[in-house]
């Protein structure tokens, strides 16, 4: 059951028809076309409803990936009365959370960018995002990444996707900021994320929704170091400005 995963190349768009495919064992819909992100890479999946002809909504709680990556699962809210296979629906995203996890996942990749350590850890949400390195001290201050955040959101840079092959990848091995994790092998391509003119400030594997200039990040700022174990520190991301203390 494949579907046509619209949110890879179109991240703002909010809704879009699609048909039922399949309906599996515990009530999870299978669409041919979703905005639906699924819970991957730190990510969580996108909640909101199908919309059906007759005007009733079946409300979507999360949305998750099934056998592999292009497995779409949206899981309805329990007690849901759900669609048909082979109806249309209007698949409409809960697009205030998600702007909000765009926003926040691409903070996250400009805190790689400002602490270029291992990523051992990443957790996006709507309001309060963490990052964990392989660091046993950075030395820094929430004062001063928060300060080189801001810099980078004000400078305003694009944010764009290109695809290169896994030999690319392979020659390059630096572009991959996770200890543990590898970008999935075997599809022959791998999404790179970039940011800045000709990637000039970052590019990594990434198969997330990410705002497409620096500046939509808005405020944010770092609310808490934590020490994680010896080797790991953990950076905790938070809408707004520092607060003053
Ligand atoms: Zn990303």
């Amino acid at each position: 059951m494949h579907t046509e995963a619209l949110f890879r190349d179109q991240p703002y768009l909010e809704q879009a028809e699609a048909l039922v495919l399949h309906i599996n064992d515990h009530g999870g819909i299978v669409l041919n076309r979703t905005v639906f992100y699924a819970t991957s890479g730190g990510q969580p999946g996108d909640t909101g409803m199908l919309l059906r002809a007759d005007g009733s909504p079946v409300p979507i709680a999360t949305t998750v990936t099934g056998e592999s990556k292009d497995h779409i699962i949206h899981v309805p809210s329990a007690g849901s009365e759900l669609p048909e296979i082979g109806e249309t629906v209007t698949a409409a995203i809960d697009w205030g959370r998600r702007y909000r996890l765009m926003r926040m996942h691409t903070a996250c990749h400009l805190l790689s960018v400002i602490c270029p350590f291992p990523i051992t850890g990443a957790a996006v949400d709507e309001a309060d995002s963490r990052v964990d390195f392989d660091l046993p001290d950075s030395g820094w201050t929430k004062e001063e990444v928060s300060q080189r955040l801001s810099e980078l959101v004000e400078a305003d840079h694009p944010v764009f996707t290109r695809w290169i092959s896994e030999e690319e990848l392979d020659a390059n091995p630096l572009l991959v900021k996770s200890k543990n994790v590898r970008p999935p092998k075997g599809a022959g391509r791998i999404r790179l994320v970039c940011i800045g003119e000709n990637a000039s400030v970052d590019s990594q594997p990434c198969g997330g929704t990410h705002v497409a200039t620096t500046a939509e990040v808005g405020k944010i700022h770092i609310g808490k170091i934590e020490k994680k174990g010896r080797e790991n520190r953990r950076f905790r991301i938070r809408f707004g400005p520092l607060p003053a203390n």
